[in-house]
């Protein structure tokens, strides 16, 4: 392997210490951070995340109220907990884990949130902000990308970079930071012609389309930077990503590893974005 390993968990172990220090200097002025974590139903997957994100909360300094609400909640009922979070002065960051129950509308629950609390991003003003260029609220997922790519020293001005999936949770955010980072930015889907082309061009690679190694090592150009979002798991219950890690690493000037690339990054960068909401109504 010629590629430099990105530790996401070294690099989320110092953003997490970097929120603590932060955190100790708001308690000074008698401000805990608090975020609101809210689960709808028993998804295991969902449940451990939540979790482990209350933990990494608390490891912080940041305060974590947890709602784990049964699968039949109504959305009436889940709006009225969203509003009263929404009022709560020691709730600085709600997050509600998706996906929810197919009869409650995620669309709805979402714009239900504050802006000033929507530590996740989701919310469209918060959308909005970041494709004008002025984001507030950043998805975690994609700022934890973003830090990994300052960590591999990444120069993103003019250089070409592809983003592979454009969901609103990865793919859309994470082409908006790098556009606005002065990348050339292609942005790939299921749809695109010629994808091995066009990965083959590019300086900077983000793949997030959850299909198990479906980015073959050949595809990337010698020297590339590889971020892999993909969490995919095999029939013997091993984590893999999207791109073809050891024949990528041969290529790469720096890629992540999955796991440990950009999984830790998302909750560290979550705590981040909590601890910026509450800064912010000290002001
Ligand atoms: P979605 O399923 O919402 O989106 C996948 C995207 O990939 C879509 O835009 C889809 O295109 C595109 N796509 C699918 N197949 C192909 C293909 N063969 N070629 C090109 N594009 C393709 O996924 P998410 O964005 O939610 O997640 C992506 C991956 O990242 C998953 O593995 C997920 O587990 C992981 N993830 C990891 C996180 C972390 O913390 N590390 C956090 C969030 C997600 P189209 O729009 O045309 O359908």
């Amino acid at each position: 392997m010629t590629a430099r390993l990105l530790d996401g968990k070294a690099v989320a172990a110092r953003v997490r210490g970097e929120v603590l220090a932060r955190t100790v200097a708001l308690a000074a002025r008698g401000l805990v951070p608090g975020l609101a974590v809210v689960l709808v139903g028993e998804d295991p997957a969902s449940a451990v995340y939540v979790r482990s994100k209350a933990k990494a909360a608390r490891e912080c300094g940041v305060a974590a109220f947890d709602y784990t609400l049964p699968k039949e909640i109504s959305e009436a009922e889940l709006l009225t907990l969203v509003r009263s979070l929404n009022d709560d002065p020691t709730v600085h960051g709600i997050l509600v884990q998706l996906p929810l129950p197919s009869h409650i509308r995620t669309r709805k629950v979402i714009e239900a949130i504050s802006p000033e609390k929507d530590v996740d991003g989701f919310h469209p003003l918060n959308v909005g902000l970041l494709a004008q260029g002025t984001p507030r609220f950043v998805p975690c997922t994609p700022l934890g990308c973003m830090t990994l790519l300052a960590e591999a020293g990444a120069e993103l001005a003019g250089a070409r970079a592809i983003v592979i999936g454009r969901s609103n949770i990865v793919g859309k955010p994470m082409a908006a930071l790098l556009t606005a980072r002065d990348a050339t930015v292609t942005l790939a889907h299921s749809r695109t012609r010629d994808l091995a082309g066009e990965i083959l061009r590019a300086d900077v690679i983000v793949a997030a389309l959850g299909r198990a190694e479906a980015i073959r090592g050949e595809w990337i150009k010698p020297g590339a930077i590889v971020i892999d979002v993909g969490i995919n798991r095999t029939a013997e219950g091993k984590l893999i990503g999207d791109v073809e890690f050891a024949a990528a690493a041969e290529r790469a000037s720096a890629i992540t590893p999955v796991p440990g690339g950009v999984g830790p990054m998302t909750i560290a960068m979550l705590l981040a974005n909590t601890v910026d909401a509450a800064a912010s109504v000290t002001v």
